[in-house]
């Protein structure tokens, strides 16, 4: 059976007049539904670009990507986005931001409108509908921008360093918050990130990439008790023989 993602010996390049900037080369790798996948790697090797792959805001040089079986442009599965920066506006109060998707899409029906509403209670913004953003602080203007990506169903989730941006606290407190809210939901989620820590504490496999041009080093499954949030997963006895086994394939020679 296909995999729900499916990268097959993929690379891509980067051309300007100065010449060639190999990406990728020859990376494979598939997910399944309802993973959750880390992909962790040092920065600049081509996370992405990778994400920017599977959702066909780029096309592949070599090989093939294909997301519920087609390729990401003709394929139904909804794919969501986001990013380290939370692109809300600040003329726009947070009801009309969280919309945004829907307006774009001309998708304001009852509906959507009322599945809206019920996402903004459920993720503990119910009151702040008509504040601007700049009186949020940073984890409810993560929780935000994740709102405005569900609306729209999706079905496969693509995060690109969403908590990076948020001091350290904050930061490990989204991390729990969005991973759960997202488990819940019983969607797939592919989360890039330079943070080992992180990589760990979301998902239920890491995959370890190579420094540019990206390829997959290591594919490790992490085995924490089912229903461990990733705050609780930082303290289990676990988490630091994982950290040192992909602390181990991050540093190891290429
Ligand atoms: P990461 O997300 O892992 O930090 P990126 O995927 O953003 O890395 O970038 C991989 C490499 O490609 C980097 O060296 C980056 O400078 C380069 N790059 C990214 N976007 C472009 C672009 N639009 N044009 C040229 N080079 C790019
Ligand atoms: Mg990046």
């Amino acid at each position: 059976m296909d995999s729900f993602l499916a990268l097959n010996h993929v690379s891509y390049a980067y051309h300007s007049p100065q010449g060639e900037l190999p990406a990728m080369t020859d990376l494979c790798l598939s997910i399944e539904k309802g993973e959750f996948v880390s992909i962790v790697g040092p920065s600049g090797c081509g996370k992405s670009t990778l994400l920017s792959l599977i959702c066909g805001l780029l096309k592949p040089e070599e090989g093939s990507i294909l997301v519920g079986g087609h390729p990401p442009d003709e394929s139904d599965v909804k794919i969501g986005y986001m990013l380290q920066k939370d692109h809300l506006f600040e003329w726009r109060n947070i009801f009309k931001n969280v919309c945004l998707g829907l307006e774009i899409q001309k998708a304001q029906t009852p509906d959507s409108l009322a599945y809206t509403t019920q996402l903004l209670k459920s993720y503990g913004l119910e009151g702040f509908e008509d504040v601007r953003p700049s009186e949020l602080s940073g984890g409810m203007r993560q929780r935000a921008a994740l709102i405005r990506t569900m609306t729209l169903h999706p079905d496969l989730l693509l995060l690109d360093e969403p908590f990076s941006a948020l001091d350290y606290q904050t930061r490990l407190e989204v991390c729990d918050d969005i991973a759960m809210i997202i488990k819940e939901a019983g969607k797939t989620a592919v989360l890039v990130t330079h943070d080992l820590s992180e990589a760990i504490s979301f998902g239920n496999r890491v995959i370890v990439l190579s420094s540019r041009p990206a390829r997959v080093k290591a594919d490790i499954r992490l085995s924490f008790d089912e229903g461990l949030s990733p705050l609780k997963r930082r303290s289990d006895q676990q988490f630091y023989q994982y950290f040192n086994l992909i602390w181990e394939e991050l540093k190891g020679h290429e």
